[in-house]
């Protein structure tokens, strides 16, 4: 069973994805942390990040994986836990320059397919029912009001430590989101196929239920 889940930055997809997988006994792969996770290494490296030669070798190098207990995700790279360090605000600003070259989403995606071949998965992202797991069973496209997901956000990286404005934080999604849905490969699109929830209005559990519903064919 392959669950694709889609959406534009901040709507709530990894808490969402976790929580399901969690329901579901499924393996969780939040697919925005390897690009974080390489984004962190490049500004730890000093590489240029508008050098796609440069960050596609990158790639190769690194090694991500993901441990789990029933709360919470660890992100490794190459040994070292950046689980915090990935959310950093200036990781997220530079990240989706990064995630729009076409060498470099190639071999994430070839990574993301490896890790997901033998196991019943729930897989969040931008291109994950269109490129990924163009097979999935299901294809959810999850999206928010921008202030209600901005506000959703700043929650997050308050509980991380960081304390950033809300208008910050409102045009780092916005920035992202257009950089995500315009880039020629991989873009961030709702789907024929794509089951779409506003959850503007809707609570974690709310959204649950709802997917789990859709899932379980009730
Ligand atoms: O999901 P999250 O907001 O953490 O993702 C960070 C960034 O990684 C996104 O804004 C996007 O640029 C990139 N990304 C992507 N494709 C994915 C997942 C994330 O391009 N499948």
């Amino acid at each position: 069973m392959k669950i694709a889940i889609d959406g534009p930055a901040g709507a709530g997809k990894s808490t969402l994805a976790r929580r399901l997988a969690q329901k579901l006994g499924y393996i969780y792969i939040d697919t925005g942390a390897m690009y974080r996770a390489v984004t962190w290494k490049a500004l730890q490296k000093n590489i240029d990040f508008t050098d796609e030669k440069a960050i596609c070798k990158l790639v190769e190098e690194t090694k991500i994986h993901f441990e789990y207990n029933s709360q919470t995700q660890k992100v490794i790279c190459d040994k070292q836990e950046i689980t915090k360090q990935i959310r950093s605000p200036e990781v997220s600003a530079v990240v989706s320059q990064i995630a729009a070259f076409p060498s470099v989403r190639e071999k994430m995606v070839q990574q993301q397919q490896e890790l997901s071949k033998d196991s019943d998965v729930v897989m969040d992202g931008r291109d994950i029912g269109e490129v990924v797991l163009p097979d999935a069973d299901f294809k959810f496209y999850i999206t928010a009001d921008i202030d209600e997901r901005a506000r959703r956000r700043i929650d997050e990286l308050k509980n991380e430590g960081y304390d950033i404005s809300f208008n910050t934080i409102k045009n780092d999604l916005k920035d992202r989101d257009l950089k995500d849905t315009q880039r020629p490969v991989g873009a961030l699109k709702i789907l024929d196929n794509s089951l779409v929830i506003d959850t503007t209005d809707l609570t974690i559990e709310e959204v649950l239920a709802k997917m789990l519903a859709i899932i379980q064919g009730e």
